[in-house]
């Protein structure tokens, strides 16, 4: 992270992403405050963190205000529940979270000086018109289906950064995030990695939604939290993607991580989700321009890592039940 910048705050810093994160940080030498109020975050993700006395732990729902003792250098609001399972769940939670949230996490910058950077994602643009999407595109989002309380809350949380911008000056930067995939992705989080890779491992059926033909574009979490660290040490206030640009289908990520796994898992198709995007890639021509940065980890080695991850905890799981 940039030079001076060194007191972070990670706004769901337990989160699969925010705890990886929050590791970076402390290994780049920052000292880092984590937000969470464990509504979809895990506490084992950051128990390995606790002893760093650069680390510390802030349970706290940040709708009901961000409040942090000392300097702050660096934000990075990542705060909301971000498997489409979690934010059908919580419908409610994740508007708010959205809105206060992002006004509570801006609060905080202006207050501070801190610069900001704002997890938007790839659902601003909805079920796209445009492929692949570049950063100019506004996006095609049903504002009364199942999935726009995630989709609206991000782009609330960017009309709220670009306000804060206009009127206070905050130094802020979106980013769009696209699908990061990696280890401590909850495994019943119910997403299309988690979900494949669980099922192969128990000789399960593996459930594509739909035809399979839609497609998304997996970006390793490594390759995420170091595109946010470049966005943390640049001054450009975005909006940014950042993701993988490598496109596959649905089926054909079923069919690696079954090939990966060595199972024998039938394919079964399921009904498709209301809404879902069919189309998702990221022009990440601006990224590489001003943060010098493009993914580096290919899918089969991110996945491998995912499988291996999810092997130990099974194993782990096993041995508990035998205690
Ligand atoms: N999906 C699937 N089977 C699953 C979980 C997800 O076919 O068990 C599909 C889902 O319908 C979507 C894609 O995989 O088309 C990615 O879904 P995910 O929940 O991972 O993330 P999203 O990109 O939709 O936020």
């Amino acid at each position: 992270m940039g030079g001076d910048r060194r007191n972070a705050v990670v706004t769901g810093g337990a989160g699969f992403l925010g705890s990886h994160l929050c590791e970076r940080l402390l290994r780049e030498g920052a000292s880092v405050v984590c937000v969470d109020d464990f509504s979809t975050g895990n506490p084992d993700n950051i128990a390995h963190l606790m002893s760093d006395d650069r680390f510390s732990l802030v349970k706290r729902d940040i709708c009901t205000g961000l409040e942090v003792d000392g300097p702050v250098d660096a934000i990075v609001h990542l705060a909301s529940p971000a498997s489409p399972q979690d934010y059908l769940r919580l419908p409610v939670e994740t508007l708010r979270v959205g809105s206060a949230g992002t006004l509570a996490a801006l609060e905080l910058a202006k207050r501070t000086a801190a610069r900001l950077v704002y997890a938007s994602s790839s659902e601003v643009y909805g079920d796209p018109l445009v492929h692949p999407q570049d950063e100019t595109y506004w996006g095609n989002v049903n504002p009364l289906g199942p999935r726009s309380v995630y989709d609206e809350s991000k782009r609330f949380g960017e009309a709220a950064v670009a306000a804060f911008v206009r009127e206070h000056g905050v130094d802020a930067c979106v980013v769009r995030l696209f699908n990061t995939y990696g280890p401590r992705m909850k495994p019943d989080d119910g997403r299309m990695v988690p979900n494949f890779v669980v099922q192969a491992l128990e000789g399960k059926p593996l459930t594509v939604y739909g035809s399979g033909r839609q497609t998304r574009s997996l970006c390793y979490v490594s390759d995420t939290v170091e595109a946010l660290l470049r966005a943390v040490g640049s001054d450009h206030p975005g909006p940014m993607n950042l993701g993988n640009p490598v496109e596959m289908t649905v089926l054909e990520v079923a069919e690696l991580i079954r090939d990966l796994t060595g199972s024998t898992s039938e394919i079964t198709f399921l009904p498709g989700m209301e809404d879902d995007p069919r189309l998702r890639r990221p022009d990440i021509a601006l990224a590489r321009r001003v943060l010098g940065w493009q993914p580096e980890v290919p899918l089969r080695q991110g996945l491998a890592e995912v499988i291996s991850s999810f092997r130990d905890l099974r194993a782990a799981a096993r041995l508990g039940a035998v205690d």
